[in-house]
Formats: C-alpha cells, structure tokens, sequence
C-alpha cells in the first residue's frame, strides 16, 4: 500500500508545527497501513497510535487538527485512548473527569498556540484562595451553581477580607 504525506503551508508556519503535524499524519498512516481502519479519520486506531506517538514525543502532542482552531493552554490525556482534552486554564479535576471510553484523564501541562509546553506560574496568593475556598463556597451556595459564579463569589471573600485587612492596616 502507497502511503503519501501532504502538508499544507498555511498550517506549517515553524519547525515546530512542522514536526508535530508529521506526527500527526504518521498516526493517520500507522491508521490506514497497520490498522486498516479508514473511518472515521480520528476514531479509535488514529487515537491508538497519537497515545504510542505522545509517549514517544511528549513535547509533540497529536491533537485533531479541529484544536488549532481554539487554542486551549491546558492540555489533557486519556491514558485509556489518547484522546486530548484541552481548558482555557487548569479546570478539568482529572481525579473525577472521565474520558467517554471511561479512561483516566491525565493532565500534560500548558502549551502555548504553537503546542510547545510552557512553564508554570507559580500560584498567587489569590490562586491558593480560590483552592482553599472553592469547595466550601459552592457547598453554601444552590446545588447546580454554574462554577463561573462560584468564582464570583470567591472572588468577593477575597476583595472583602483585602478591603478590611488594607483598612486595618490604615488605622
Ligand atoms: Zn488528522
Ligand atoms: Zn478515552
């Protein structure tokens, strides 16, 4: 069977996105030869070479070519299928969160849009707060409170304990 690679100049625009889009199109390969599966294009051979392929090269993460559209820094795996999952920030609790086929979902670390990995900031004091408090907040407020109100909440403990201690501080 003749396999061809075809690469688009619009998506490759660095080295990097170079070799992580080759590694994408040999997991379709491995896919097509190995595997003999066709269809769909990311089903489950494709996300069985992307898990072998990820293993292999950490820093190149195989994603479906649908994630460069949105760029999300924090990236996901399955352990189970090697599907990614990718968050605006570090919100998927991988301890609960579990891929459709049931497997465990690890976290990989940020990227930025290119996919190359990013170092980590360090948690502010406002990040611990938000650790410490979130769970106890949302346990005071409505079952089903959407997590974006929750962190409002949060967010004004902090303001208010901030508004006294700075007025403490004055007097
Ligand atoms: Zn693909
Ligand atoms: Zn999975």
């Amino acid at each position: 069977m003749k396999t061809v690679i075809q690469l688009s100049t619009k998506v490759i625009d660095s080295e990097y996105r170079l070799k992580k889009t080759l590694l994408h199109e040999c997991c379709h390969v491995a896919q097509f030869v190995l595997e003999r599966e066709f269809r769909p294009p990311h089903g489950r051979a494709f996300w069985k070479w992307a898990r072998i392929a990820t293993r292999r090269f950490p820093d190149l993460p195989v994603e479906t070519c649908h994630s460069y559209d949105v760029h999300y820094k924090c990236k996901y795996q399955c352990t189970a299928c090697g599907k990614m999952f990718g968050r605006h920030s570090k919100s998927l609790d991988t301890a609960r969160y579990r891929c459709k086929c049931g497997g465990r979902i690890v976290y990989l670390g940020m990227f930025d849009p290119d996919g190359r990995r990013i170092a980590e900031k360090v948690p502010t004091p406002y990040n611990r707060f938000v650790k410490e408090r979130y769970e106890s907040v949302r346990a005071e407020m409505p079952p089903g409170t959407p997590n974006a109100k929750v962190l409002q909440r949060v967010a004004q403990i902090w303001k208010d304990r901030k508004n006294r201690s700075d007025g403490s501080d004055n007097e």
